[in-house]
């Protein structure tokens, strides 16, 4: 199978009828067009030579843990619901407190948390209703936003769903300020504190800042000690958003990428894209679970009953958007039992030294340039004749139908990111992928 899909638009849909049968079928009916229908359109996010976007990792345990979710389909928005659901995400989300050695701040036994979200976007909006919340004095919920002047900031490197989580928190997109990088792509602190002061001066109210640990286009990480300086400083609420990058800490020595993030009010990582727990699998934390409850939690007569009413439990509905919720905990505790941390971190420091060595090799052919640090498992280069020598390339990649790599823009400039992080992906594929590189760049 080409990894990249070769269908066009519309081609999937014309295979199937246009209404659903009358009749039962046999499900190998439904299997066989899976395999002429369906798996002709799809793209292998499972294949390992995929090195697009950042790896959306599945893996046997993950897989029979998503089963038995599935299977006992439970619905865990209260605990009374289904007490193992919550109390099991509690343990898990604790675990990996454990296991990357975040700030204990964020441990279930304290004011602090952490929750499954389905994604990093979902945990970035949570983060940025209660962070509005706090700054409102828990009366923007009831009242609007209106006219309040919030203004929140990120760098202008960050991921998309900060803008579109402004939107949604009726914070306005115009009043998410981008901030300047730096050569690494890393947010400028002094421009963060002027920014701010900025603001101020004009009436406003700084209320969010997201960092990021690892950005989409080149993973970059941003300066957290500076940042949470100036948060505190300014009594602003700091979001720390790890959603690739925050998996590597299961390893000691890469742990740096989590400094200053014991000082954050919330942060997130998404174990579906790193650690092998197939999506969806965010991880949100905070320190002060009062002001998430604060933002998002109602409870209408339907849902009452005595456990909640007693307070010695979580309900985890109010620690989202959605009100029901799946048993996703049950994906972490077969994926962290079955690899065990020695396993995970084994995964980890796979991927990261198959990346160094793909840039050592890059860095000494003139063809190429790197185009960015690289701190982890992210590679991203071009061609070095220029944007449409690069835009050829990646295409040529791609249509080979043996890799599949997307794209981003750095200083202006196109480059080709190979995010090196599926889970069946070995050093054999990295270096023929190497070796298909040079052979399509000699046009
Ligand atoms: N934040 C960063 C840094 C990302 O790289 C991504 C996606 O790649 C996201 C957030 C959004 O992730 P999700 O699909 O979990 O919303």
């Amino acid at each position: 199978m080409p990894v990249l899909a070769r269908v066009k638009p519309g081609d999937v849909r014309r295979r199937l009828p246009d209404r659903p049968p009358e009749q039962p079928e046999p499900f190998e009916a439904i299997l066989r067009d899976m395999d002429d229908v369906i798996l002709p359109g799809i793209t292998h996010w499972q294949s390992p030579n995929f090195y697009a976007f950042f790896p959306g990792n599945s893996s046997p345990p993950g897989i029979l843990g998503d089963l038995l979710s599935s299977g006992l389909g439970v619905q865990g928005m209260l605990w009374v619901s289904s007490p193992a659901c919550t109390e099991l995400e509690a343990h898990m989300l604790d675990w990996l407190v454990h296991l990357l050695d975040l700030p204990k701040r964020f441990l279930s036994s304290g004011p602090g948390g952490g929750v499954i979200q389905d994604t990093a976007s979902s945990a970035s909006l949570c983060a940025l209703l209660a962070a509005r919340e706090r700054a409102t004095g828990f009366r923007s919920n009831d009242e609007g936003v209106g006219a309040t002047a919030l203004t929140a900031y990120t760098s202008a490197q960050a991921h998309s769903s900060l803008e579109k989580a402004a939107g949604i928190a009726g914070v306005g997109r115009k009043n998410l300020r981008l901030i300047d990088v730096d050569q690494q792509f890393a947010m400028r602190p002094e421009a963060l504190a002027a920014a701010i002061a900025a603001d101020r001066r004009a009436g406003r109210i700084p209320f969010f800042v997201c960092a990021s640990v690892g950005t989409t286009a080149s993973t970059a990480i941003d300066p957290v000690p500076a940042i949470a300086e100036i948060c505190r400083r300014e009594n602003v609420w700091l979001h720390v958003d790890a959603a690739h990058a925050g998996s590597a800490a299961v390893c000691p020595e890469l742990r740096w990428i989590h400094a200053g993030v014991e000082h954050a009010d919330s942060y997130c990582f998404n174990p579906h894209k790193w650690l092998l727990t197939n999506f969806d699998c965010d991880c949100l934390y905070v320190a002060d679970r009062a002001a998430l409850i604060g933002s998002l939690g109602v409870l209408p007569e339907y849902l009452k009953n005595r456990p909640t009413a007693s307070g010695d439990v979580i309900d985890y509905r109010d620690w989202q958007i959605p009100l029901g919720r799946r048993f996703r905990a049950l994906k972490l505790w077969c994926v962290m039992r079955h690899y065990g941390a020695e396993g995970l971190r084994a995964h980890i420091r796979g991927h990261v030294k198959l990346a160094q060595d793909l840039a050592a090799w890059m860095a000494a052919d003139r063809r190429f340039h790197i185009a960015a640090p690289v701190p982890l498992n992210l590679v991203c280069f071009r061609h070095a004749v220029g944007d449409d020598a690069t835009q050829r390339l990646l295409d040529a990649l791609n249509n080979s139908g043996r890799a599949y790599l997307t794209h981003a823009r750095l200083d202006g400039k196109l480059v080709i990111r190979v995010a090196i992080g599926g889970t069946w992906t070995e050093r054999r594929h990295v270096e023929a992928l190497w070796g298909l590189i040079q052979e399509m760049a000699s046009f």
